[in-house]
């Protein structure tokens, strides 16, 4: 083991957390799409997000999209919800 978590940093509110209480969202460039990565396993840019709808409008508002992945991109139909479910496995 080594010691500490990771850190990664949410993108809808900015604060910094063991990476394990976020859920990862990965950028697939060939499609400029964005889809959930609940097993933090895929490969391409990734972003992490609170499990929190506030953490997560905000996070997959256009302008923080453009910032966080630097050029437009598009969140898969479903992908607020599907974040939040991830929530609702976890909190069982
Ligand atoms: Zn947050």
């Amino acid at each position: 083991m080594t010691k500490g978590y990771p850190i990664r940093t949410c993108i809808g509110c900015g604060k910094r957390e063991p990476k394990h209480n976020l859920t990862r969202i990965v950028l697939q460039n060939d499609q400029r799409r964005i889809y959930i990565d609940p097993a933090g396993r895929r490969p391409g840019r990734g972003a992490y997000l609170h499990k929190e709808a506030g953490c997560i409008e905000r996070g997959l508002s256009p302008r923080c999209i453009t910032r966080t992945f630097r050029g437009t991109a598009a969140p898969v139909q479903g992908l607020a919800e599907a974040v939040l479910k991830a929530t609702e496995r976890v909190a069982m």
